[in-house]
């Protein structure tokens, strides 16, 4: 007879296309197990917004294991130790991760339990491509996204086809010191999270519906669509795909089918890139295991960021800057645990570049406020809009929030949902609200100042100073700009 398998669920939270799963299934019996580890993620311990997700996507698992998911809190090498004395079991399978700090975790663990005589596999569950198996030709890693892509990826395989939900699970009885869901303290006391509830379905089966969704109304017009923060073609995978609800071979290949159906290949080529942005930040992640704190470009340690700002920082924070796109995507931050990327792009160029605050500030913000939050996505996407990542976006490339608040929400849709008070302002003016004749303004019932921020920061002040600050970071820069200089206006001269 065989003993029972440990399976040990991580950022996996699914029973299809689950490698590790699938595989110990094969072996018998299974007990299936989620361990919150605080204590070793150390400073990446989740944000509110995460582990509001994570308590409901562990709710919704263990239904689907028959309420047998044991849970517990603390340290994984004590508890796999403990629960595989206990229950004879020979073998512990996981899928991998690939945050530094969990990846020096595991191998420990690994060896730990292989010395102790227990049968330890991982599988990946969680990338198209390992990172250690794209590299270049003299054997070190891309630093460009294309070549990564094209030449390292595509080239390399076609990501493998999922694996079906194992059938006739062989589930142990739940055991007697599993803790509940509740008992994980996931959830935070003030009850914010309620605002959230109404915008999400956690857990595997909404991430197949939303996936489902969007194969059927995204993809056909998603690389245009995914640029308009009101329209409904980006898929909204983000959270599943981080807590591994869905894998992201099962959006790879569906999106895939559909596409080819509806003759839809240029957008099936964007999507599919974009799961490669995801891939590449990973692969950022474990060659730089730095990259949450550190530039990758080191010019950039030498750039004069305000840091005393706080009140430009609180007023980005709160969605009350005065530029109603950067407010609106504040504020759906804020109400939903997510942002749409056009959007966030727009936040994260106005906090480094136009207030010029660090942003590793800006990560800090989204880590705590994300519900797909992830140290490699969030890490390599700041660096990238900061100017100082891998294959970051050059850095005079200063996003200009009213241009592209007019571009991509020029019926003004997305900012009249998430700030009501500038609802009654016509369209063409929604993006700019200074330039609104009195008249209008006093009609739309708005007193700038009161009822909505006029701007914090002169935009083309503001974009000089960047300017200027890049500049003063040359090896031999000409000028060093004092760090409280940042073109933030007490009284905007707009
Ligand atoms: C400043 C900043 C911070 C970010 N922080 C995060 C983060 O913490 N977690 C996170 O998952 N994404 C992050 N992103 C990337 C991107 O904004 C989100 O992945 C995307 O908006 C999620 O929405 P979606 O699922 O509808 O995307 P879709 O357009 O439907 O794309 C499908 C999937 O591809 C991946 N993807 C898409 N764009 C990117 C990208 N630029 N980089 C990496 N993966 C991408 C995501 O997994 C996404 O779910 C950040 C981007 C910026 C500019």
């Amino acid at each position: 007879m065989t003993t029972p398998t440990i399976m040990w669920f991580r950022q996996d939270l699914r029973l299809a296309d689950n490698p590790a799963l699938h595989a110990a299934c094969k072996r018998g019996a299974i007990i299936p197990v989620y361990i919150l580890d605080d204590i070793g993620a150390a400073e990446w311990k989740m944000g509110g917004a995460s582990r509001w997700w994570l308590h409901h996507s562990l709710t919704s698992l263990q239904h689907s294991l028959d309420g047998c998911l044991n849970l517990y809190l603390g340290d994984p090498l004590t508890v796999l130790t403990q629960l595989a004395e206990e229950t004879q079991a020979q073998a512990v399978f996981w899928n991998r991760c690939y945050e530094p700090w969990r990846i020096s975790r595991d191998s420990h663990i690994k060896s730990r339990l292989s010395e102790a005589g227990v049968d330890v596999q991982s599988f990946n569950g969680s990338l198209l491509w390992e990172p250690w198996e794209v590299l270049k030709q003299d054997g070190s890693p891309y630093k460009v996204f294309t070549p990564y892509y094209r030449n390292g990826c595509l080239k390399r395989s076609t990501p493998r086809a999922p694996l079906p939900e194992p059938c006739n699970m062989d589930l142990a009885a739940k055991r007697h010191d599993s803790l509940l869901v509740d008992e994980l303290g996931l959830l935070p006391d003030l009850r914010w999270d309620k605002k959230l509830e109404g915008h999400w379905t956690i857990g595997e089966a909404g991430a197949k519906d939303r996936l489902d969704r969007f194969i059927s109304q995204g993809i056909e017009d998603y690389k245009a669509g995914r640029n308009f923060p009101d329209k409904p073609y980006v898929s909204r995978l983000s959270p599943a795909l981080h807590f591994g609800e869905i894998s992201p071979n099962s959006a790879w290949h569906a999106s895939a089918e559909a596409a080819v159906l509806l003759g839809r290949e240029n957008d099936l080529d964007t999507f599919h890139s974009e799961l490669g942005w995801r891939e590449f930040s990973y692969y950022l992640l474990y060659h730089f295991p730095k990259l949450p704190t550190a530039n990758l470009q080191s010019r950039f340690d030498r750039f004069p960021w305000v840091n005393q700002s706080n009140s430009s920082l609180e007023a980005w924070q709160n969605g009350m800057t005065g530029y109603p796109i950067v407010d609106a995507g504040m504020r759906e931050l804020w109400e939903t645990g997510y942002m749409h990327n056009r959007v966030r792009m727009i936040v994260g160029s106005f906090l480094v570049k136009n207030l010029r605050i660090h942003w590793r500030q800006g990560a800090n913000w989204f880590w705590d406020c994300l519900a797909d939050a992830d140290l490699a996505s969030n890490s390599a996407s700041w660096q990238w809009i900061a100017g100082c990542g891998a294959d970051a976006a050059p850095f005079f490339r200063i996003f200009n929030p009213v241009t592209q608040s007019r571009k991509f929400d020029a019926d003004g849709n997305y900012i009249r949902r998430y700030i009501p008070e500038l609802a009654a302002l016509p369209a063409k003016y929604s993006h700019a609200p200074w330039e609104t004749p009195a008249d209008i303004l006093d009609n739309a019932g708005i007193t700038l100042g009161k009822d909505y921020p006029k701007p914090i920061v002169d935009l083309i002040a503001s974009r000089q100073w960047a300017l200027q600050a890049f500049k003063s970071t040359k090896e031999n820069g000409s000028r060093k700009l004092p760090a409280d200089d940042t073109g933030v206006l007490e009284v905007p001269q707009l």
